[in-house]
């Protein structure tokens, strides 16, 4: 039987724990032992050098593609600002939520040998005023090269918008569909060695920590999953309660069947359909506002996406013993936020978005490799989160205007 790639990459994970601890464990000459993990470091290296190679240009296309669908947005005039503001301040909120509980939390800070992190400098970290002046680029250009994410971002979103209010752009339009789907592409050729990349890094994580990071790890796994029900209890639910008067358990059986196809497909773009249809049977939404919320919605708003790279960046910051300041934060919440507008609601891309956090608070992308191993579960749940945000927000929104 063909395994898929989720299958592999699972037991990629898993045998690489299983090999790393008995590596470690096992007493066999250390010259052998040192050619092994040498060995294991350079697969890992291979696999995160290809990932790396791809996080600008994702971020880049992605986001512009993002913002020049949101064409209608001026026309759709209240619906679209309204709609746009409450997805930015639900994910806003959801990533401070995060942030708190990792905070509280703090998973990955007991493991006694801190990893060893090349290639970060940990540098006097700048002002919130320079945070801010930062984000416009000198030359956007040195931005892309140096991967200043914040910048990168910053500049894709007026290229975006300036691709949806233009008529003529329509070549240029399609330019950026088509290499956005060339850049996925490469994507799912990198992710084809995924398993063995997962394989060595986790073997050599493991063969040289040992057991404490199963631990801290589950910990991570744990902390995510109820940061998000969290956010879905205290965020979503008051809100359907009171505003949109309806009782949680008609909520629920309303978009049951969006939730089950989101878990099952990993995917908001995919449940796109099966949502619309939740909220115009179930709930009554009108055609022209579910049509216009459900896909902006499953295009930027990724609450659940968010979460999970609020709790892996500190998570990741533990483990190599780098503390994050106030203005590292919010960094993080900065990047966050826009790294939902830019997540496709495709399975996987929340965890390549990470990468951009990372690289903003000048993080070793190395950590994405740890966390990836439990992704997969994960990413049904945040895609759940993220399906169940865009139907409350459809909602509202056909509740207030009928106000
Ligand atoms: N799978 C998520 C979604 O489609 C995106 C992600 O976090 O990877 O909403």
């Amino acid at each position: 039987m063909k395994k898929s790639l989720t299958e592999k990459i699972f037991i990629g994970f898993v045998s690489g724990i299983i090999f790393g601890l008995l590596l470690g464990i096992i007493s066999i000459p250390s010259l052998y032992e040192d050619q092994i993990v040498l060995f294991l470091s350079f697969g890992g290296d291979v696999f995160l050098k290809l990932i790396k190679m791809l996080v600008v240009p994702i971020v880049f296309f992605s986001l512009i593609n993002g913002v020049a669908n949101l064409q209608n947005i001026s026309s759709l005039g209240r619906i679209g600002i309204k709609s746009i503001s409450i997805y930015i301040t639900t994910t806003f909120l959801a990533i401070s939520i995060s942030l708190f509980f990792a905070n509280l939390f703090q998973p990955g800070n007991e493991i006694d040998t801190n990893f060893e992190a090349n290639n970060i400098n940990v540098s006097n970290p700048p002002s919130f005023l320079e945070i801010l002046l930062n984000i416009i680029p000198n030359n956007p250009f040195d931005s892309l090269v140096r991967g200043e994410m914040l910048q990168v971002i910053f500049f894709a979103i007026l290229i975006g918008g300036a691709l949806s209010s233009t008529k003529e752009s329509k070549t240029l339009k399609k330019f950026f569909v088509d290499f956005n789907n060339i850049i996925m592409k490469v994507l799912s050729f990198v992710m084809l060695v995924a398993p063995a990349g997962i394989f060595c890094l986790i073997a050599k994580t493991f063969a040289t920590q040992g057991l404490s990071s199963i631990i801290e790890l589950i910990k991570y796994f744990l902390l995510v999953i109820f940061v998000l029900f969290f956010h879905a209890s205290v965020v979503y639910l008051p809100v359907i309660k009171f505003y949109g008067n309806l009782n949680l358990k008609k909520f629920f059986s309303g978009i049951k069947e969006a939730l089950l196809f989101s878990f099952s497909t990993s995917s908001s773009s995919a449940t796109i359909p099966i949502t619309l249809q939740c909220v115009k049977n179930q709930f009554s939404v009108k055609e022209n506002i579910a049509s216009f919320t459900i896909p902006l919605g499953a295009t930027i708003n990724m609450d659940g996406t968010a979460i999970m790279q609020g709790v892996a960046t500190v998570f990741i910051a533990n483990l190599y013993g780098i503390d994050l300041f106030f203005t590292d934060y919010v960094s993080i919440i900065l990047t966050a936020t826009l790294a939902s507008i830019g997540t496709a609601g495709v399975p996987g891309v929340g965890i390549i978005m990470l990468g951009m956090v990372l690289n903003q608070v000048g993080l070793p992308l190395e950590g994405i490799a740890i966390v990836m191993g439990v992704d997969r579960f994960l990413d049904m749940l945040r895609t759940c989160v993220n399906v169940t945000g865009d139907a409350m927000v459809s909602i509202v929104i056909n509740k207030s205007e009928k106000k």
